[in-house]
């Protein structure tokens, strides 16, 4: 199998690279929002309440982990071209920074395909209609197939962040998983 997909042109062997991404990102983010013993490690990204280029940046550790080992360890084991797999960290790193970015331009029909920053500042929302919406990191393909889309035409969210506070101190944060559990029970 390795061989027959590193025998297909690069830049389809990258559009497959991000395809395949995007759907374990898709359900690893979205069991983080919808199991609730895991929301508050996620949490810690959702924390930001202005968002700019540097909130992707923020996140606690054991997501960062898992994540990557997540959806780095198959897309090795497919085994693309190492050129391949090199434009997409390249290509996923600015994305990051880009959707995150405080820019109120709409990207025109590309916003159709790719995850703009107008759909994960929506993601980031926490007005009701938008909580538990567009997972999606790279397309917006997985969001659409699993109706988990919410993108209201022209529309910004007007506030961001969590339903429930979170500590602000590093120490607070990088704890936070643990403290949520106890006052839980
Ligand atoms: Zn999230
Ligand atoms: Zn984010």
């Amino acid at each position: 199998m390795q061989q027959s997909i590193q025998s297909i042109p690069l830049l389809l062997q990258v559009a497959l690279i991000i395809i395949c991404a995007d759907f374990v990102l898709y359900w690893e983010h979205r069991v983080y929002h919808e199991v609730s013993w895991l929301w508050p490690v996620h949490a810690v990204h959702h924390s930001v309440e202005n968002l700019d280029w540097l909130a992707g940046s923020r996140g606690h550790f054991i997501q960062v982990f898992s994540e990557r080992a997540m959806v780095m360890v198959p897309l090795y084991l497919l085994g693309a071209d190492e050129t391949a797999l090199n434009i997409y960290v390249t290509f996923a790193a600015l994305q990051a920074i880009l959707i995150h970015c405080n820019l109120s331009f709409s990207f025109g029909p590309l916003k159709h395909i790719f995850v703009t920053p107008q759909f994960h500042h929506w993601h980031h929302s926490s007005e009701k209609p938008a909580i538990d919406t567009n997972y999606s990191a790279h397309t917006v393909l997985f969001d659409r197939l699993f109706d988990t889309h919410h993108m209201p035409n022209n529309l910004w969210p007007a506030d961001y962040g969590t339903t429930v506070k979170l500590p602000t101190s590093y120490v607070g944060q990088t704890l936070y998983p643990l403290t949520a559990l106890f006052k839980k029970k």
